[in-house]
């Protein structure tokens, strides 16, 4: 068997040279990881559940309009991606404060936001991923302005869908972190969706219970996590019930 050359190795994920130039095989780990790397274990499981749900996330968006990398699921830990260059800067989207602006600004986590909030964050673990401003990824060439209005732009459409699509079973989207990278396309350059949206990078709350049900409960030792995600990915529609199916004819498998 052919070894792919290895690309990248991140904290969840692994990137593989792809079938086709300018593609790429990003592969979910099941390692969980938190402060920086401080906190780390492996969750059995984990990887294969982020597959479907940023699969799933990445389909709804792009039929909405919102460019992203993501080109096919390949199999359970695995998807087809577009190679792209990665801007070093995470954008965060929050709706309700929890986290690091809580402890930031002293507001209760739990308290709506007046409007929704874009910060910024400039991708280093060395100096653990600094809160910074446009002035700095303008000043360091990190992005352009253009670049920046696109991904303010592009983010809080992504936020305005996913604040939609969860609400509709019942959760709460509190928060998410989103990369984006650059693609040429027709000679130009372009900004696109990149890495994963999942709840390793989102806040999820249950509308009734107010439960947390994604990387939280990890950060926070409060276990639960893998059911916390089945039960997200239940709730999408992406993950078969482990019961044996009762029904007696013949069924329709997707074969997707
Ligand atoms: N987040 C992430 N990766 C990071 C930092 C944050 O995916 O390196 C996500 C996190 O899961 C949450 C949101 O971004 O949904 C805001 O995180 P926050 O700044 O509150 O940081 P944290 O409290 O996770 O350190």
């Amino acid at each position: 068997m052919s070894r792919r050359r290895r690309v990248y190795e991140g904290k969840a994920k692994i990137l593989y040279e792809g079938p086709e130039p300018g593609t790429l095989v990003q592969h979910f780990k099941d390692d969980a990881t938190a402060f920086n790397n401080a906190k780390h274990d492996r969750i059995e499981g984990k990887g294969v559940l982020n597959n479907r749900i940023s699969e799933f996330i990445f389909v709804k968006l792009g039929d909405i309009g919102v460019p992203t990398h993501f080109i096919k699921r390949l199999n359970m830990r695995e998807q087809l991606i577009r190679e792209v260059e990665i801007v070093p800067v995470e954008v965060i989207v929050r709706n309700i404060a929890a986290g690091s602006i809580s402890e930031r600004l002293g507001i209760d986590e739990g308290t709506q936001l007046p409007r929704s909030i874009i910060e910024f964050t400039y991708k280093s673990d060395e100096l653990n991923d600094p809160l910074v401003s446009e002035e700095h990824i303008t000043a360091f060439g990190w992005a352009s302005p253009q670049e920046i209005d696109e991904m303010m732009a592009l983010a809080l459409r992504i936020n305005d869908f996913l604040t939609g699509l969860f609400m509709g079973i019942g959760i709460r989207l509190v928060d998410f972190k989103c990369e984006f990278g650059r693609v040429i396309e027709n000679e130009m350059m372009r900004i696109v969706l990149a890495d994963e949206i999942s709840p390793d990078c989102c806040r999820l709350w249950d509308i009734e219970t107010q439960d947390k049900m994604d990387k939280d409960r990890f950060r926070r030792d409060m276990g639960g996590l893998m059911e916390a995600y089945q039960e997200v990915a239940r709730r999408l529609g992406i993950l078969m019930e482990n019961k044996p199916s009762e029904r007696k004819g013949p069924v329709l498998v997707s074969t997707k």
